[in-house]
């Protein structure tokens, strides 16, 4: 089977069993950015809390979290582990929207999707995945999200080799599937779930969609 052919049927499997998984849940791309950072290294549970306290402290924005100072967010944020370091990383992240772009996120998102990565990339703790997950999910650019259960799946399936890099992964989905933001949105999501049910580190494969 080509590759282009497999990766799609994957995805209808996956899809077929999940259904609409309506990733990323949040009411604006601000909440989805700052859940991105949040969730680095910690389980989603723990960010839908934090996320509810910043809502209800009326922090979630780009003034609200620039004026906010850092022990007070680094308090809001503690369920979600690595507080101090998240804090920073929150931090910096505002200070990098207001020095390029005023603090107006539909400018930021207005700039070309590859540019846009390289300077989020040099954001002190947005790494690959945090950088794509915010462009493809608060920015509705077409690219795709790669995360561990990714990897582990297309490992597991011999899609990849093991040493198989960020940068690979991505370029295999991207260049054997059509590039469109709904088909990357869930598609990221379907690996996400089948990793969390399934392709666990002892893999489940007795019930697991993609098991022949
Ligand atoms: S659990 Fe088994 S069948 Fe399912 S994705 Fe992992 S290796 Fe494949």
């Amino acid at each position: 089977m080509q590759q282009n052919d497999c990766l799609l049927s994957i995805y209808e499997i996956l899809n077929a069993h999940f259904g609409n998984l309506r990733w990323w849940p949040a009411d604006s791309p601000f909440e989805v950015i700052i859940g991105a950072i949040l969730t680095q290294n910690t389980a989603w549970r723990n960010v839908e809390n934090v996320i509810i306290r910043l809502k209800k402290a009326d922090l979630l924005s780009p003034e609200g979290i620039r004026k906010v100072e850092d022990h007070v967010l680094a308090n809001l944020i503690k369920s979600s582990g690595y507080y101090l370091i998240k804090t920073k990383r929150i931090k910096s992240f505002i200070h990098f929207i207001y020095e390029e772009y005023g603090g107006d996120l539909d400018i930021m998102f207005a700039e070309d999707l590859w540019s846009l990565r390289e300077k989020l990339l040099k954001v002190k703790g947005i790494g690959e995945e945090t950088a794509d997950s915010i462009l493809l999910y608060a920015g509705n650019k077409p690219i795709f999200v790669v995360d561990t259960y990714t990897k582990r799946i297309l490992m597991r399936h011999n899609l990849i080799h093991t040493d198989a890099t960020y940068k690979e992964i991505q370029r295999l989905f991207m260049n054997h599937l059509p590039h469109s933001v709904p088909l990357f949105n869930q598609y990221h999501a379907l690996l996400v779930n089948t990793g969390k049910n399934f392709c666990t580190v002892i893999p489940q494969c007795d019930g697991c969609p993609l098991h022949t």
